[in-house]
């Protein structure tokens, strides 16, 4: 039930000085922060971290947005994380994602914009998508020395 998931602020979201507001998000839910650094990402960990997605017609675009500045990359845990993590980033296109998400309160662009535009779409931030993935993603970006035990304050009230 307490899971770990991985969430990357992508490049946009750094370069729009959003990380604090971001990762704020994820705590006033009463997540826990048990991982965080800031990473330049190359072409070589792109086609790693977007295995999936590279026989797609994106992915030329998507490679070139993720490592076009640094990440901020986070591993969130908490109950039922992987889920509730995606819930609060929002869908994919932010043309869709309700108000209230990440995704849906600060960027408004669609897919079809993108791909006319042959460009990935810019929307602030990465979530593991199932269990399975995040499980791949968090070891994938993170050592084990580099995830951190410890109890929050929300445990008590809210766990
Ligand atoms: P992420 O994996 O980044 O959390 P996601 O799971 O919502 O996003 P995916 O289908 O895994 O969406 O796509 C990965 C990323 O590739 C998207 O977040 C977006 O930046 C980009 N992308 C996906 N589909 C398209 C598309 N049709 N056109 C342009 N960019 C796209
Ligand atoms: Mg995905």
């Amino acid at each position: 039930m307490i899971e770990q998931t991985l969430v990357l602020i992508k490049p946009d979201g750094v370069k729009r000085g959003l990380i604090g507001e971001l990762i704020s998000r994820f705590e006033r839910r009463g997540l826990k922060i048990v991982g965080l650094k800031m990473v330049q990402v190359d072409p070589d960990f792109s086609k790693k971290h977007y295995s999936n997605h590279i026989k797609k017609d994106f992915y030329k675009g998507l490679e070139k947005f993720i490592t076009s500045g640094p990440v901020v990359a986070v591993v969130i845990e908490g109950i039922d994380a992987v889920e509730v993590v995606r819930k609060i980033v929002g869908d994919t296109s932010p043309k869709f994602a309700p108000v209230g998400t990440i995704r849906g309160d600060f960027a408004h662009i669609s897919l079809e914009y993108s791909d006319k535009k042959k460009k990935a779409a810019e929307n602030l931030i990465h979530a593991s998508g199932n269990k399975k993935e995040a499980k791949q993603e968090v070891s994938l970006w993170f050592s084990l020395d580099e995830l951190h035990s410890y109890k929050i304050s929300y445990e008590e009230h809210v766990m």
